[in-house]
């Protein structure tokens, strides 16, 4: 691999060099005067001087080649709906819900909360903002009124965009009471709620609060609103993620880079060609929805495929129904959703024509081997992993085909792609390891290459202490993952070094759900651990100390228990952070210093040797667990 390795090297050793290159990929309205200032590390500013807009290189820069064909296709296995836009009508929409914002007040640098199910008006608002310079925090529509409101006052938006419902497997998920109760909850208040109604969920609207979008619309259907010419490093958008404390924190994207570094995995990593279609089941509340259903794909003036359903309604075949009528070139989704499918007939796999399809990406979490085999034998197509992270935006590790091409390993993402100086160190000492096959931390030298965060949304200081203090001795950007990297240069992901745990691809902090499970009126103490899972990667398991053992008598009294733990997450959190079991005990394993030994816990849950317990204050603790399981 050569033709990789030197564009790699060069990436490093030219730097400014390699990414003005790359920086041609887009349009500028005001051409930058330096490409990195890393004057005041860790904070890397890419493209000063620099002028352009999201939105513009989305959606208007097409308009002269293709502006009939198609830019966003969206389909509803949920309620039988299909709709496309060209790029024409996709401008228009986006300065219909732009003229919209605008006259509710939002200018430019005011944030604009968008908590939507995937719908295209979701994508219209996330759109609208970034041509207009308003930065949009998009919280995942499956988040409660306890997450939504921490995030409403942390991002202090102007306006709510919301709709009245999401459906999942049929049923219909209201979203704005979940809304409402966390307007009740923030400190913050938002001038206006923008609601789309899709006529799911008859709502209650609030006086001089509430503003139908549809009316509204209507009123500003030959709007014109050009886009805004924004510096490099303006904030594009802000998207919440956990982490080892209980408070998410507001990853922060600029402009610029962020445009630079997707044109440019568009064209390196995915080989994606203008006028082909992208598929990426995934949704806009995560960071794949932002960088590969919305602003990569159209960046790279290809059509990409909006798709709000589970991969098996009607049945199994569903995606690949989709790629045959809409032709889809490349797909992406996670390792869970294969999982998902693996269960059904391997039939529908070859039931519809998929010879559009050059290539599946899996991304978000550990892909294990049996489900790596099964789909790319089943679809007879590659399949490339790919490593990354909210915090940077596109990927660490894959294989860059479009650069040269590679083969895959099974076990590993791949190898570190341009731009990533990707190291391997010791977590005590803070040394290299740089002999192949050392588990160590992985982490990043800065400065982080375009697209990653610029910083946590006002907190810069959270920024540093976070990320870049946590190896003694060295400033490096910390991924959190262990990993090793063999003699070829391929990395393996070996699990996160803090208390995140990823469930079906989503990333929950253990934190976050014991403090939910806390409020509880009748939980004294509580520890949160991930445990390996044979369809989601991994489940939260919750280990609960009552207040007063005498509340629970009999079993049916500790599953009653159980239960209301389980809504009390659901109601403040969402189902996805949901516990799958709730177990009491009357001790939890902890040091002598009071420290919770989650890694203990988690190995005797998952049978595996709980390792070094000279510390642990009282040893029954532990058994208790063993014995429960
Ligand atoms: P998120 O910020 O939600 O994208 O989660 C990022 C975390 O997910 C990483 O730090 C890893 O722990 C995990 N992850 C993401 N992609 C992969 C992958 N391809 N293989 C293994 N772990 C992954």
């Amino acid at each position: 691999m050569t033709r990789f390795a030197d564009f790699h090297q060069r990436s490093l050793s030219d730097r400014d060099g390699f990414w003005a290159e790359q920086a041609e990929l887009i349009d500028w309205h005001q051409p930058f005067e330096q490409v990195c200032d890393y004057d005041n590390p860790p904070f890397a500013k890419w493209f000063v001087g620099g002028q352009t807009n999201l939105c513009h290189n989305a959606v208007d820069r097409h308009l002269a080649a293709r502006a009939d064909q198609n830019a966003l296709i969206w389909v509803s296995s949920e309620t039988g709906q299909e709709q496309t836009y060209s790029f024409r009508q996709l401008h228009a929409e986006v300065q219909r819900m732009a003229a919209c914002l605008q006259e509710l007040g939002v200018k430019e640098g005011d944030r604009v909360l968008v908590y939507m199910p995937m719908i295209p008006e979701a994508a219209f608002a996330m759109l609208a903002c970034t041509r207009i310079g308003a930065i949009h925090s998009v919280v995942f529509g499956g988040f409660a009124s306890g997450s939504l409101a921490s995030r409403i006052d942390d991002a202090t938006p102007a306006v709510v965009v919301s709709a009245d419902a999401g459906s999942r497997s049929g049923k219909v998920v209201a979203y704005k009471p979940l809304l409402d109760e966390a307007l009740r909850l923030s400190v913050h208040k938002p001038r206006k709620v923008l609601m789309v109604d899709r006529g799911l969920a008859p709502f209650q609207r609030v006086a001089h609060r509430d503003v139908d979008y549809a009316p509204l619309r209507e009123k500003h259907l030959k709007a014109v609103v050009p886009c805004v010419w924004l510096d490099a490093t303006h904030p594009s958008y802000t998207l919440y993620t956990s982490g080892t404390t209980g408070k998410p924190k507001g990853v922060q994207r600029d402009t610029g880079g962020y445009a630079v570094a997707l044109a440019a995995s568009m064209k390196h990593i995915f080989q994606g060609q203008a006028g082909e279609t992208y598929f990426s089941a995934s949704d806009i509340g995560w960071v794949v929805g932002h960088s590969y259903i919305i602003y990569g794909p159209l960046i790279a003036g290809m059509a990409t495929l909006m798709y709000e359903g589970l991969p098996i309604r009607p049945d199994a075949g569903v995606w690949w129904s989709l790629v045959e009528k809409y032709k889809v070139s490349l797909m992406f989704t996670a390792p869970t959703a294969v999982r998902v499918l693996k269960k059904h007939d391997d039939a529908f796999l070859t039931k519809y024509d998929l010879s559009s399809l050059r290539t599946l990406f899996l991304a978000g979490e550990p892909l294990d081997e049996p489900t790596a085999q099964w789909i790319a034998q089943g679809l007879g197509k590659p399949v490339i992993d790919n490593y990354w992270q909210t915090e940077t935006g596109w990927p660490i590790l894959t294989i860059a085909n479009g650069v040269e091409k590679a083969p895959t390993k099974f076990g590993s993402p791949g190898f570190a792609m341009y731009g990533y100086d990707v190291k391997v160190l010791d977590d005590a000492t803070g040394q290299e390891l740089t002999e192949p096959n050392q588990k160590g931390v992985l982490v990043i030298e800065g400065p982080l290459p375009p697209g990653c965060m610029q910083t946590v949304w006002r907190d810069d200081q959270r920024f540093i202490d976070t990320y870049w203090k946590t190896i003694p001795g060295r400033m490096v950007y910390s991924t959190f993952d262990w990993g090793i990297r063999d003699a070829d240069g391929y990395y393996f992901i070996l699990g996160r070094t803090d208390d995140v745990i990823n469930v079906a691809g989503h990333r929950l902090g253990t934190r976050e759900i014991e403090e939910s499970i806390s409020s509880h009126p009748s939980v004294a103490e509580v520890a949160v651990v991930g445990v390996a899972d044979q369809l989601k990667g991994q489940v939260a398991m919750a280990f609960v100390v009552v207040k007063d053992v005498n509340a629970i008598p009999d079993d049916a009294a500790r599953l009653k228990l159980e239960g209301d733990i389980m809504k009390t997450v659901d109601s403040q959190l969402g189902a996805v952070a949901r516990p799958s079991r709730v177990r009491f005990v009357t001790v939890l394993p902890k040091t002598r210093s009071g420290k919770l030994l989650r890694r203990a816990i988690q190995a005797v849950c998952e049978q595996r040797d709980p390792g070094d317990l000279t510390t642990i204050e009282d040893p029954s603790a532990l058994q208790q667990i063993r014995d429960l399981l």
